[in-house]
C-alpha cells in the first residue's frame, strides 16, 4: 500500500488540545494501536488551543460567576460549579500522571499558580457574591475561598484595580489561591511532541476534505496533502474529529444521523494585552466580572495574570464580535456552507431567537479602541491607551440545536459529543469550559466509544487519574491527598496546600 493509500487502527484530525488529550490516554491505554493525525496547519496547537488565541484560565469555578445561578427563590445553584471543579481535578491529575512518568517535562511551562477572583460593584451585585461564598466556602472544593469588602483588603489584593477608583457604591470581591493559569498551547506541542515519540504519525499540512463509512465498517477520509497538492486516501476502525470550529463540518460529510438537525454560531474574542512591567507587576490575579445584561456567558469579562514563554503579561477581555468564519484561519464562507437541507430550520429558528445576539456582537465589533479602553477602565480606571494592544484570540462555534426545553434552533453554551450509535467515529463541538476539561471530555469519548474495552481498562485509567468515577466533593480525604500531590508535582505554589 503506497503512503498516499494507508489503513490504521485510530485517526485523529486536527492537532489541537482535544486531539492531543486522546490520543495520549489511548497511547496510554492500549500502545500497540496505531494512531495517524492530520492537521491541516503546520504546527500544533495553532488554533482556539493556541496560547494567544485562549484565555488560559484552568476553569475550575473558581471564580466565573455565570456557573453558579440565581434560583427564582433568591437560592443559588451551584451544581454546575461543583461538576467543572471536579471535571478540572481530572485534568490536574492527568498531567501530573504525565509528569511523574517523564512523558511531558517541566509543568512550568504550561501551568503556574494565580489567584482566582470574583469582584463586584453595587448593591445587588454584593449580596450575589456574598451568597455565592456562602454557598461554596463550606464544599471542599471550594475551600480556602475568601470574601471580602473591606476597602483596605481589596487594596491588598488588587491594587492596580483599586487605583483611582471612585467608590460610591459597594464593592466586594473574593479570592482563592488555587486557581491556575494554563498554557494549552504549550501542553498542546508538549503533548504531540509525546505522541511523536511513540510513533504516532502526525501530518501537518493535510487537510481533511471527506469522510465516508467503507463497506467493512471503517472509516475513508480524503485528505488532501496541501505540500505536494496530491490527494490521499486513509482508513481507520475509530476516527475522532477534533477540528474545533472545523468539526461541524466534518461531522456533516460522516452522513449519520446524530449530525443532523445542528448548526453552529461562531463568536470570535479579541482581547487587550499588556506587555509593561510596571503595570504587569501591579497585578496577580484571574479576576472575573459579571457579564453585562445581554451579553453571551462567553463574554463575561476579566483581567488576567498570563505567564506566556516565561513572561508576564496582562490580558483584559474578551470582548465579542461576530466573523463568519469557523476557525481563525477558517474562510467567509463557514457560516453559509454548515447550512444543510436538514438544518436550515433549526438555524433559521436561532436566527429569530437570538436577533439580540447578533445585535451586540455587531456592536462589539464596531467598537474603537478608545470605547475598549473604557469598559477596560472599568477594571483599571487609570489604564493608558498606550500601554495596552489589541490581539485577535480565536473563533468559538456555538452549538445550535432542537431542545426540549428550549425548542428549535436552541443556542447551546457548553461543549457536545457526538458519536455514531456504533461508537465508529465522534466529534467534539461547541467550546466551554473548554481545554481545561479536556480529560473529562475524551474519557466520555473512550467510554462511549470503547464499551467493550473499559472493564479491561479500568485499573489503567484508575493509575492515571485515581478519582475516576468518585465525587471528589463526597470524598474530602481523597481530594486532600490528590490536590496536595498534583500540587507539588505541578509545581503548584506552597500557597495551594491550605486544606486542613
Ligand atoms: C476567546 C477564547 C477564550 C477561551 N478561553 C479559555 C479558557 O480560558 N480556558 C479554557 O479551558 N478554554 C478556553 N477556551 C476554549 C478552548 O480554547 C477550546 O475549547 C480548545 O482549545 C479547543 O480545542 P480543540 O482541540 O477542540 O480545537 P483547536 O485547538 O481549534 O484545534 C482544532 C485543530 O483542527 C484543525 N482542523 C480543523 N479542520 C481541519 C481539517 N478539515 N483537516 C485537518 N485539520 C483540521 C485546526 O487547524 C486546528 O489545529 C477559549 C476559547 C476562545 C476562542
Amino acid at each position: 500500500m503506497s503512503s498516499s493509500e494507508t489503513k490504521t487502527d485510530v485517526i485523529l484530525i486536527g492537532a489541537g488540545i482535544m486531539s492531543a488529550t486522546l490520543g495520549t490516554l489511548l497511547k496510554e491505554l492500549v500502545p500497540e494501536w496505531e494512531i495517524t493525525v492530520y492537521e491541516k496547519l503546520a504546527n500544533a496547537g495553532e488554533e482556539s488551543s493556541n496560547e494567544w488565541n485562549n484565555a488560559g484560565t484552568g476553569h475550575s469555578a473558581l471564580c466565573e460567576l455565570n456557573y453558579t445561578v440565581e434560583k427564582p427563590d433568591g437560592s443559588l445553584d451551584i451544581s454546575k460549579a461543583i461538576k467543572i471543579n471536579e471535571q478540572f481535578q481530572l485534568s490536574r491529575q492527568f498531567w501530573s500522571y504525565l509528569v511523574n512518568r517523564n512523558l511531558i517535562r517541566n509543568p512550568r511551562d504550561f501551568i503556574m499558580p494565580i489567584p482566582h477572583m470574583s469582584l463586584v460593584q453595587g448593591e445587588q451585585d454584593v449580596t450575589f457574591l456574598k451568597k455565592r461564598f456562602k454557598a461554596l466556602s463550606d464544599n471542599p472544593l471550594f475551600q480556602g475561598m475568601e470574601f471580602s469588602d473591606d476597602h483596605e483588603k481589596l487594596i491588598e489584593w488588587i491594587p492596580l484595580i483599586m487605583e483611582g477608583r471612585t467608590l460610591n457604591e459597594p464593592i466586594a470581591a473574593t479570592k482563592i489561591d488555587s486557581g491556575t493559569d494554563v498554557n494549552f498551547g504549550a501542553l498542546t506541542r508538549m503533548l504531540f511532541d509525546h505522541l511523536e515519540s511513540k510513533n504516532v504519525e502526525i501530518n501537518y499540512n493535510h487537510s481533511v476534505e471527506d469522510i465516508k463509512r467503507t463497506d467493512d465498517g471503517s472509516w475513508e477520509l480524503k485528505v488532501w496533502n496541501m505540500a505536494t497538492g496530491n490527494i490521499e486516501r486513509h482508513t481507520a476502525k475509530f476516527v475522532f474529529i477534533g477540528g474545533g470550529g472545523g468539526s461541524l463540518h466534518l461531522l456533516q460529510k460522516t452522513g449519520i444521523p446524530e449530525s443532523k438537525h445542528i448548526g453552529g454560531f461562531p463568536v470570535s474574542g479579541i482581547f487587550m494585552v499588556c506587555n509593561d512591567p510596571d503595570v504587569v507587576g501591579q497585578h496577580h490575579a484571574k479576576v472575573y466580572g459579571k457579564a453585562k445584561v445581554g451579553a453571551p456567558p462567553m463574554s463575561v469579562p476579566h483581567l488576567d495574570t498570563r505567564y506566556i514563554d516565561n513572561k508576564k503579561s496582562l490580558l483584559f477581555g474578551p470582548f465579542a464580535g461576530f466573523s463568519p468564519k469557523f476557525l481563525k484561519t477558517g474562510s467567509n464562507m463557514d457560516l453559509i456552507t454548515s447550512v444543510k437541507p436538514n438544518n436550515v430550520l433549526t438555524m433559521l429558528a436561532a436566527g429569530a431567537k437570538q436577533m439580540p445576539l447578533t445585535k451586540y456582537l455587531i456592536q462589539q465589533v464596531m467598537l474603537s479602541k478608545e470605547q475598549r479602553m473604557e469598559e477596560l477602565r472599568e477594571f483599571i480606571p487609570n489604564a493608558k491607551s498606550e500601554d495596552w494592544d489589541l490581539v485577535v484570540a480565536g473563533q468559538r462555534v456555538q452549538v445550535i440545536k432542537d431542545t426540549e426545553a428550549g425548542g428549535k434552533g436552541t443556542l447551546q453554551f457548553g461543549t457536545e459529543v457526538i458519536t455514531a450509535a456504533d461508537g465508529s467515529i465522534a466529534a467534539l463541538l461547541g467550546a466551554s469550559p473548554g481545554a481545561s476539561t479536556a480529560v473529562h471530555v475524551m474519557l466520555e469519548i473512550i467510554k462511549k466509544c470503547f464499551p467493550e474495552h473499559i472493564e479491561e481498562w479500568e485499573s489503567k485509567i484508575k493509575e492515571m487519574i485515581p478519582s475516576h468515577g468518585v465525587s471528589l466533593m463526597e470524598n474530602p480525604e481523597l481530594l486532600h491527598e490528590i490536590h496536595t500531590s498534583t500540587a507539588q508535582t505541578l509545581g503548584l505554589s506552597e500557597k495551594e496546600l491550605i486544606f486542613s
